[in-house]
């Protein structure tokens, strides 16, 4: 028999349920006991969807309360010595949430970002702003990392593992616990920042490895029939040299587990979304062996229904290789990044739904696949089969003109008229900007009485014209507050943006929008993705209205503002029948036409957002070049409709460039704006070494707490600066937007901004 199984399930419970609790504990409106139970019945209602579903083997352990690399550190009771010696210790713990301790005192400027607006510290982060998290295995999920030295002693202080497989089997529930390798997870971690240079947490290894044991012992004496260990860092290059590392510590963890005892895995797991062409050579390398194989058929990072018929046909491959016994069908990876339910959305129509399949259909599709296998095909493998086809006829009809026109891409739309000095001067002349200009990143305050009336407009409740009205006051408040404190380059602010790419996307013809699609980044931060259904294009002008109106309110030039192409796609769900490239040019098709109206109606400079250029990156290196040729000419196609006395900026939030340096060079923006506020200098070193001579506004203070830069700190920041890159080229700004500040921090910490770029300009 043919089984299915699913590797992991969302955490945030239906309806954001982990969500609201998190935060009510936070908040101190809901106790831990609360916490506990509401985690405890979003477990329960996990398992039991999955097993309702028809899937055979279902996932335990998989389960946090913020982030399940963290639960591992905690469980391993690794508590990094900075933190001992401040007096802090693993408390005994009823779960992983002991990990997260109240925090009352002032949040210090150095904390992560992400929780610099909360009143509480995770326990175990590294303070180190910049390596706070990463995006995790080529999705758009964050980690948490938490700090290893070579003193790290590793002590099973938790099993969570045991217990979540006992809760689920309390309730008649057989699972499979699932768990990072001890690989993956010394590879993950981070290296605390006073450790030897020369030291690698995976030096750890061998004193890892009994902990595992114990896990592994523990769960088979309960009665556990398989584990699944995650090991996904053997898809990156640098898993290529750990090929003994892995020899050794499975031989080592074999005879804890009596499946394992002959052989060194029970059974390989293979991500056939994403690679479908590997499974020919690994049913060789099989075949002679006793292992089974794991068809991760089912995407667990799209949102798109599987092509039910082409999977089986590639699973009946496996079974004529290896017999139905060996032979598992599975989701690709966790379905952790995907939508909880399609079935609780009413505003989709049944055509859009017969498109998609989010977690909890993806379980119905691994279910009936395994089912058609073992000879009984149902009733929803023929309505998928039917799908499948309705969704090939409309891919195949959708937007000829939109085509084309990508078809019909010159290199010349690729590159701006005259290169950059020529550029510089026509824009100085049109401009007429200072040495040392000050703007912001785009963004203003985004303040209750906004939130107010977008969501009165959402509902009804106020007029278009009263929306219209209520924002336009903003963008004038915006305009007088920046006359005040004296800035050069203006922006309107941004008070009618819900979100950066939501707010594009809704304006788009081509993508669809979820009422509840909420996925997990980390934590009790969740985002509800775009999904790109059909060709993309721009049926009018998206921002030119608002730019227009905030630039007759000043004499100053005001920055136009939209977000790029790249950053669009990155934080959608993408298409599955066309190239991501395809679908970036489209999106920089649009946002081309976008450009040259704003310059049209007047706007001078135009800032292109690409903070998630960096993240699209491919697992492989070898992918890379490819990646970077699209997403780079994608944003130069979007920028270079205009004239040259028109100055495009850009802006990236993770200014780690190091090893792409070179394209964000060719991205050719005029201005950069990065965020290098937080990481030391060293950063500018880069761009000092490629020689880089466009524009570049180093973010001079941190945006993400509400902490106010004194004047002196600004004006070192800036003679530090000055030091690495040549004073005419440094544009003086904050290092992101201004929406999470309050207007009272944002005023004083805008003051000193300009004081200290005038003191610059005497200065240098
Ligand atoms: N223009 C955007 C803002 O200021 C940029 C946001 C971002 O970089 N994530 O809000
Ligand atoms: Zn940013």
């Amino acid at each position: 028999m043919v089984k299915s199984a699913v590797l992991g399930y969302p955490r945030i419970g239906v309806g954001r349920a982990m969500k609201k609790v998190i935060e009510n504990y936070w908040n101190g409106k809901a106790t831990a006991e609360e916490l506990q139970e509401v985690a405890k019945n979003v477990r329960k209602e996990r398992w039991q969807t999955i097993q309702k579903a028809g899937v055979d083997i279902i996932p335990s352990g998989d389960f946090t309360l913020y982030d399940h690399l963290l639960d591992h550190s905690f469980n391993f009771g690794v508590i990094p010595e900075r933190y001992v010696s401040q007096g802090m210790s693993l408390r005994t713990p009823t779960s992983p949430w002991a990990v997260v301790v109240r925090s009352r005192r002032r949040v210090s400027t150095s904390l992560p970002r992400r929780w610099a607006s909360c009143e509480w510290l995770i326990l175990f982060l590294s303070l180190d702003p910049t390596l706070a998290d990463e995006i995790s295995f080529d999705s758009n999920y964050h980690i948490v990392k938490v700090d290893h030295e070579p003193k790290t002693a590793f002590k099973l202080n938790n099993n969570q593992w045991l217990s979540e497989y006992e809760e689920a089997k309390a309730l008649g529930i057989e699972t499979r616990p699932v768990l990072f390798g001890p690989i993956t997870y010394l590879s993950l971690v981070r290296k605390s920042r006073d450790s030897p240079a020369e030291f690698e947490p995976l030096e750890l290894l061998d004193s890892l490895i009994p902990i595992y044991k114990e896990v592994l012992e523990s769960l088979k004496k309960a009665g556990a029939q398989e584990v699944q260990i995650d090991e996904p860092i053997l898809v990156l290059d640098k898993a290529e040299a750990y090929g003994d590392l892995f020899k050794k510590v499975y031989e080592a963890l074999s005879p804890s587990i009596e499946f394992l005892k002959d052989l060194p895995i029970h059974a390989l797991h293979l991500d056939l979304d994403r690679e479908p062409k590997q499974l020919d050579e690994v049913l060789a390398a099989l075949k002679p062996t006793k292992a089974g194989i794991e068809l991760g058929v089912v995407s667990g990072r799209n949102i798109w229904k599987n092509d039910l018929k082409a999977s089986k046909a590639l699973a009946e491959k496996a079974v004529a290789e290896l017999g139905a016994d060996r032979v598992v069908v599975s989701t690709s990876s966790s379905l952790l990044h995907t939508p909880i339910s399609l079935k609780v959305e009413t505003k989709l129509t049944e055509q859009q739904k017969s498109w998609l399949s989010f977690a909890e259909e993806k379980c119905e599709e691994v279910a009936a696949l395994a089912a058609a296998l073992n000879g009984q095909e149902s009733s929803l493998f023929e309505q998928n089969t039917k799908d499948i086809a309705a969704r090939r006829e409309f891919e195949r009809t959708s937007d000829s003109a939109v085509r084309d026109r990508v078809a019909g891409i010159t290199e010349e739309q690729l590159a701006r008229k005259a290169p950059f000095p020529e550029r510089r001067a026509a824009q100085k002349k049109h401009l007429n900007l200072p040495k040392f200009p000050t703007t912001t990143i785009g963004s203003f305050p985004q303040t209750k009485e906004i939130r107010l009336a977008r969501s009165k407009f959402g509902k009804g409740e106020i007029s278009q014209e009263e929306y219209e009205k209520a924002m336009e006051a903003e963008i004038r408040h915006a305009c007088e507050f920046q006359e005040k404190v004296g800035l050069d380059l203006f922006v309107h602010g941004e008070p009618e943006r819900n979100d950066m790419v939501q707010y594009f996307g809704e304006q788009l013809n081509g993508f669809i929008f979820t009422q509840l699609g909420w996925v997990q980044s980390y934590g009790s931060r969740y985002v509800r993705p775009p999904i790109v259904v059909s060709d993309v294009s721009r049926p009018s002008p998206m921002t030119v209205r608002w730019s227009a109106y905030a630039q007759s309110q000043t004499s100053k030039p005001m920055k136009g503002m939209l977000t790029g192409p790249v950053t669009i796609l990155n934080w959608s769900f993408p298409r599955a029948d066309v190239s991501k490239e395809i679908q970036s040019k489209q999106l920089a098709l649009a946002l081309r036409d976008e450009v040259v109206d704003l310059a049209n109606a007047g706007i001078k400079a135009i800032q292109v957002d690409e903070p998630a250029i960096r993240e699209g990156l491919p697992l492989r290196k070898a992918d890379w070049d490819n990646y970077l040729r699209w997403a780079v000419d994608s944003f130069r196609l979007s920028t270079s409709g205009v004239e040259n006395d028109i100055q495009v900026h850009s802006h990236f939030c993770y200014s780690d460039f190091g090893d792409i340096f070179p394209s964000i060079q060719r991205l050719d923006a005029d201005v950069i704006s990065i965020e290098a506020s937080k990481a030391d200098l060293k950063l500018l070193d880069v761009f000092k070494s490629y020689g880089y001579s466009n524009e570049i506004g180093p973010g001079v203070y941190d945006i993400h707490s509400p902490r106010v830069p004194g004047e002196q700190e600004i004006k070192d920041r800036i003679a530090s600066m000055v030091k690495v890159l040549p004073a005419d080229l440094l544009v003086v700004n904050p290092d992101c937007g201004l929406k999470t500040r309050g207007w009272k921090e944002t005023e004083e910490s805008l003051a000193n901004l300009v004081a200290a770029a005038r003191w610059a300009r005497e200065t240098y």
